[in-house]
């Protein structure tokens, strides 16, 4: 008999596990969102490395048109000054058919969300109450319904509710007094940048990438900010922390900013339960500053597919072994460029830029570095 799967949460994690299992065939499966649409409006950009871009060819990602995703050639590091320090070759790490990839959040979800949205996707259910019965999970609903399935799998994002249903131990993300503020900028000729690359400027105690998302060159801004309080109805005080150092900025700044506060995991924590697996921030909630959070995403979304597929003995502890090894070196390399972009001490700020400078050329260090998270 078939398998039966409930995915909690239509997120990037959540709908990529489920293009796999509708793609093979061999499970039942049902997405449970707590939300009542996707979000097909949201403008912002997301940037996918090549880790992410070949498995999602597995699924067609292909098919997307050329003019809604764009291709960057490399990253442009600059001062907040607009000064450039050095530049990072991304076609490095390109290869047949997966190239690093910029794109509106939008177009990935429309993508994802294509072969699943009638069948097998489900709005407006949160979990109520779980429980085992003859070795399956009982799952009920506020709406008063529910389902009868071998496996459940989190990907409900960093505030994982199913993990507070399931773990006796509560996943507690951490605010790492910071905060993220996006807007989608028109061709911006006030910057002395290549529109065609990433930009990333970096100053004290803050910030910005600047990114293409499509071939109509809109750019994506996201600007990272160290405040120890969020408060939505006011980030004129972070956009004030950052203009102080650059007035050239002030521009960018001027409509339809949208902030977060930004979390993350302290630890990796596993499942206590064989039946029941998290992908995505639900597994282990990262920074946005390696841009891996949805490369990461998909993979272990992908992994665990595998292993679903295979129906491999023991899948917990194989798959919680793969992915937490694979989750502590991002998350390590994400953690340090956190500490070192936002350097306030000018010295600091020389050091760092001089490494910077002689190490991007090195090709053994950036393999080591960016190769071995991008080419997986
Ligand atoms: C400012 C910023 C910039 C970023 N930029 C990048 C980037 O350039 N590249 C990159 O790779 N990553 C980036 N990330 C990270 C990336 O967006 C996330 O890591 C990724 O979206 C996580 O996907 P997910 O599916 O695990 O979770 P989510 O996207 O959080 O999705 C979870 C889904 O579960 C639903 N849900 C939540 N609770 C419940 C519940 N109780 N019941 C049912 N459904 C529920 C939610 O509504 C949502 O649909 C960025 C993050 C931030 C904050």
């Amino acid at each position: 008999m078939k398998k039966k799967i409930a995915i909690i949460g239509s997120g990037i994690a959540g709908l990529t596990l489920a293009n796999f299992l509708y793609k093979y065939k061999k499970h039942d499966f049902m997405v449970y969102e707590k939300n009542e649409t996707l979000p097909l409006d949201e403008g912002y950009g997301i940037q996918i490395s090549n880790n992410g871009i070949k498995i999602l060819n597995e699924i067609n990602f292909s098919k997307i048109g050329d003019e809604k995703i764009y291709h960057p050639r490399g990253i442009d590091i600059y001062n907040i000054q607009n000064n450039k320090i050095c530049d990072l070759d991304l076609t490095q790490f390109n290869a047949i058919g997966s190239k690093y990839t910029t794109l509106q959040r939008s177009t990935l979800i429309e993508f994802l969300k294509d072969n699943i949205y009638t069948q097998h996707l489900r709005f407006g259910k949160r979990i109520r109450e779980v429980s085992e019965l003859k070795n399956k999970i009982l799952i009920k609903f506020d709406d008063n319904t529910n389902d009868l399935v071998d496996f459940v799998i989190g990907a409900d994002g960093i505030f994982s509710n199913t993990r507070t249903f399931f773990e006796k131990k509560k996943n507690k993300p951490i605010f790492k007094n910071a905060i993220a503020i996006r807007t989608i900028l028109k061709p911006f000729p006030e910057l002395d940048i290549d529109q065609s690359k990433i930009s990333l400027m970096m100053g004290r105690n803050c910030h910005l990438v600047f990114y293409p998302i499509n071939k109509k060159k809109e750019l994506n801004l996201v600007c990272i900010v160290r405040h120890k309080k969020y408060d939505p109805g006011n980030i004129e005080i972070l956009i004030e922390k950052v203009v102080k150092q650059n007035q050239n900025l002030k521009k960018i700044f001027e409509k339809d900013l949208k902030s977060f506060p930004l979390y993350a995991n302290s630890k990796i924590l596993p499942s206590t339960n064989s039946k029941v697996f998290y992908i995505g921030d639900a597994f282990n909630g990262i920074l946005p500053t390696l841009a891996q959070g949805a490369g990461q995403s998909i993979e272990s979304a992908f992994e665990l597919f595998n292993l679903i597929k295979d129906d491999k003995e023991n899948k917990q502890n194989i798959y919680f072994q793969q992915r937490s090894k694979r989750a502590k070196i991002v998350r390590r390399r994400t953690n340090f460029n956190f500490l070192i972009f936002h350097f306030s001490s000018k010295f600091m700020q020389r050091i760092r830029n001089f490494f910077m400078k002689s190490l991007i050329k090195r090709k053994s260090f950036i393999n080591s570095y960016l190769g071995t998270v991008y080419k997986n």
